[in-house]
């Protein structure tokens, strides 16, 4: 069980499963607590927690992120109980899941007084105050672990922030805890983790997808308003679409880098998580930008993202070029099942776009299958030189040893996981003198290729490529951990994008027949993630696909609420 607390002034009753931070209330509460009725002891926390919240969060599920800056700004909401709230839900739900790796209940009880504290003296306040965040473990945190998912990396607490934390802290926002992920990105399922695997929310026997699985299955149970994640070759977009929620891979350059695990630096990139296209905009709007300490970051100017989703029609896309994939057969031969609920869901999406007056060509993505090879080897072969700092030397734990060699070799070999060995192996021997030009150089010269085919396709005047997020709904734990190339094959539709530097948002866009979320990917040009969120947005105002929930969400909230009123 990975519940860790940083900090020890927090407290949790296992009788009546309620966070208490301050001991005196604490003793309080233990004192009555044990000679009351369930209901009864419900009914007295009501009192010092804001009963109103649990409810009144319910309400706005759809658009948490922006009702709990407003609700906070105008009064109605404390950001403590805000806080508290949201760790009775990662109590009450991550038993199951398996999310987090770690909960800073400490750091963010402290970050919520103190913005209580402004909000009180009437000082200006950010534009995410006092809502929750989750942030991947592969993101530095001062003062809080960050393993990302590695055993080697169990006890490294960094000393500074990654810049997409800072901004999020200085956009107000309280870092709750961090998720779990597959060890250094390296897989589609989180079951590659070296600490556990973590659960999809809609049914716990399914993956929920990954690398960043742990902050998909927090947002879509509603253990966190919104979260961060990293996308390489579709950690972001591969588990928003299993866990039914939206997630956005930014244009490469887009968001700062700096303070991130590096898996392949020239693919990895930083982005949002969360249940609405609107709520991603927002939170886009505070990591967007240029950062010194990424010498990748882009200087271009980020525009108002919300002023351009309130400005243009909202529900008009007539501007707007759509180039729709549709490679039913090619997916079919690969041995992907439910391809048809894929397919139908799709082309319902695309029935959507019409109705919003977008205009739609068919056209095919090119290289589909060649990409996915360039990609396994360009990602392991970067990843086996920037993993070479792990030696149980510099960073991460360190084996005892007579000699040098034998403690990297006892230390490496300790502390990380099969897949993370494999992709090692396999970088190393891609870039090795006598196979450099047949692997390593050919898988660029591929990269080239796809990219300048994406190129093309947006010159023709197309704005935005739709096809599915994947090519099947989330597997079963267990089914295709055992077989590499099957797990691989999870990217062939998020791996294009990547390899172009491309902005990509995945959606929510219908359930298979065992109503698992499927997940639609729209493409967009270099620094076009306007587009893409407009689009997303209307395409979200004309159905309801994001609002849905998980059964256990819509359990923790009418057991809860049913027993306050
Ligand atoms: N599933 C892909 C891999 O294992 C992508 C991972 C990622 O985007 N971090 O490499």
């Amino acid at each position: 069980m990975f519940w860790r607390f940083v900090g020890s002034t927090f407290f949790f009753c296992p009788t009546c499963r309620i966070v208490v931070h301050n001991g005196e209330r604490w003793k309080r509460h233990k004192s009555t607590c044990f000679q009351q009725s369930p209901l009864t002891r419900l009914q007295c926390h009501t009192k010092s927690f804001s009963t109103i919240i649990k409810k009144q969060l319910a309400d706005v599920d759809n658009s948490t992120v922006l009702s709990i800056t407003e609700n906070f700004k105008r009064g109605e909401w404390k950001a403590v109980d805000i806080v508290v709230e949201y760790l009775n839900r990662i109590h009450e739900m991550d038993k199951l899941l398996g999310a987090f790796l770690t909960v800073d209940a400490e750091r963010a009880l402290q970050k919520a007084r103190w913005l209580d504290e402004k909000w009180r003296k009437g000082e200006p306040l950010g534009p995410l105050a006092a809502v929750p965040v989750a942030v991947k473990d592969n993101l530095c945190t001062k003062g809080i672990p960050t393993t990302a998912g590695s055993r080697i990396l169990e006890n490294f607490i960094p000393g500074y922030d990654a810049t997409t934390v800072s901004r999020l802290e200085a956009a107000d926002a309280i870092v709750v805890g961090k998720t779990n992920m597959d060890e250094f990105g390296m897989g589609s399922s989180t079951e590659l983790s070296g600490f556990h695997p973590s659960k999809n929310p809609w049914d716990p026997s399914r993956v929920c997808g990954g690398s960043s699985g742990g902050s998909a299955a927090a947002v879509a149970s509603g253990m966190v308003p919104f979260a961060l994640g990293s996308d390489t070759g579709g950690s972001i977009r591969q588990p928003a679409s299993f866990c039914g929620i939206c997630g956005l891979k930014p244009t490469y350059g887009r968001v700062s880098r700096f303070g991130l695990v590096a898996f392949s630096s020239s693919l990895d990139t930083v982005g949002p998580m969360a249940s609405s296209v609107m709520e991603l905009a927002s939170v886009f709007q505070v990591l967007a930008g240029h950062d010194s300490m990424d010498s990748t970051s882009l200087l271009d100017k980020v525009p108002c993202y919300k002023d351009i989703l309130q400005e243009r029609g909202a529900l008009d896309l007539k501007d707007i070029k759509l180039g729709v994939v549709y490679d039913e057969r090619m997916l079919s031969s690969k041995g992907f099942g439910q391809v048809e609920d894929v397919m139908r869901c799709f082309q319902e999406s695309v029935r959507v776009f019409t109705h919003l007056n977008a205009k739609v060509v068919a056209i095919s993505l090119p290289f589909l299958e060649e990409a996915l090879a360039a990609y396994y080897v360009i990602a392991p072969s970067e990843a086996s030189s920037n993993l070479a700092r792990y030696d149980g030397v510099r960073f991460g734990i360190r084996q005892e040893a007579a000699h040098i060699s034998e403690l990297y070799q006892k230390s490496r070999g300790m502390g990380m996981g099969s897949e993370v060995k494999r992709r090692i192996l396999t970088g190393t021997f891609a870039l090795s003198s006598g196979y450099y030009d047949a692997y390593y150089r050919k898988a660029l010269q591929v990269r080239q290729l796809v990219s300048q085919q994406l190129k093309n396709l947006f010159q023709q005047q197309l704005d935005i490529i739709i096809c599915p997020t994947t090519p099947c709904a989330a597997f079963e734990l267990g089914e295709k951990i055992k077989d590499p190339v099957k797990m691989y094959m999870e990217d062939l539709l998020t791996i294009p994008a990547s390899l172009a530097g491309l902005p990509a948002l995945s959606v929510p866009m219908g359930f298979d027949s065992d109503h698992l979320p499927l997940g639609l990917q729209l493409i967009g040009n270099q620094q076009r993630e306007d587009i893409l969120f407009r689009a997303g947005h209307a395409f979200q105002l004309a159905t309801n696909w994001h609002r849905h929930r998980p059964l256990m969400y819509r359990n923790y909230v009418s057991t809860t609420t049913d027993a306050i009123h």
